[in-house]
């Protein structure tokens, strides 16, 4: 049997596991910048939200989806079958589709108070490497699942169709959050078409308008048609999280559940354009 058979239930798991593996080898190989705080503590926190996010959420979900009865209807959309696309057209559109629909999504989350207070959990993190990636409010994951599989029943794509598009996202966002030097020529390559570490880091950036902007996962070039696109930053001075959120002690697993019910939601307010002084 292949773990990594996307047609069974635990297939994205492997890949998951892998991408794991392969970021951290390179964190500890090819660093970007030395670590500030405990990764266990850090770890704990972000794997023990991802296994709760995955338990309670991704395979909820998927069970739903299989049992359900009103899947044959909400298919009848089927707009890949009415258009007629052959394999490939359906997998590179379904990728490029709902890889739009996050960047839309995450857009949101920065800009809705009431859908901030649960994606700032993600953006608390005061390191950022390949945990990063795991440690979202599963209120918020909930959102994205909703989006993800609305959009797959009007579609029509298959379940494995979405899986690849979902591996390819995390394996992306895991890459995007690793805290590895690149290559300058290699990572100046990547900024064309997809998200590299430099991108994202600029999103974690705890200046306002640095973190309202970089929302890609997959592919850069949503950043730049849709005007949110940053790149002038001085990498060494970002600084990772949020300035109201600083204090590690108050970052705690429990603390980081409730965060999205606590009062104090407000945000610094923005400013019309990063300075050089922000940077
Ligand atoms: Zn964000």
């Amino acid at each position: 049997m292949n773990p990594f058979n996307l047609s069974s239930t635990l297939g994205p798991t492997a890949w998951y596991v892998a991408g794991i593996l392969l970021f951290v080898f390179f964190e500890y190989v090819i660093p970007f910048r030395a670590v500030t705080l405990s990764r266990l503590h850090r770890w704990r926190i972000n794997f023990t939200m991802n296994f709760c996010n995955v338990l309670l959420i991704d395979l909820f979900f998927v069970y739903l989806l299989k049992k359900t009865a009103i899947l044959p209807h909400l298919h009848a959309f089927n707009f890949f079958e009415q258009i007629h696309l052959n394999t490939l057209w359906r997998i590179v559109l379904t990728i490029l589709l709902l890889d739009l629909a996050m960047y839309v999504w995450h857009r949101m989350n920065h800009a809705i108070p009431l859908l901030w207070r649960f994606h700032r959990v993600h953006h608390t993190d005061l390191n950022v490497d390949v945990s990063s990636a795991a440690r979202f409010h599963f209120g918020e994951v909930t959102g994205s699942t909703i989006i993800t599989y609305t959009l797959m029943l009007f579609l029509g794509a298959t379940i494995v169709e979405v899986r690849l598009f979902q591996v390819l996202l995390f394996l992306m966002a895991q890459f995007g959050h690793s805290n590895i030097k690149l290559n300058p020529t290699l990572e100046k390559s990547l900024w064309l078409l997809i998200v590299p570490p430099a991108m994202h880091r600029i999103h974690h950036s705890n200046v306002k308008n640095q973190t309202d902007s970089n929302y890609g996962t997959i592919f850069s070039f949503w950043d730049r048609m849709f005007g949110s696109f940053v790149k002038d930053a001085d990498q060494e001075k970002i600084v990772f999280g949020l300035k109201e959120f600083d204090n590690p002690k108050e970052l705690m697993l429990l603390k980081l559940l409730m965060l999205p019910f606590r009062r104090n939601s407000q945000r610094e307010p923005s400013k019309n354009n990063v300075t050089s002084e922000d940077q």
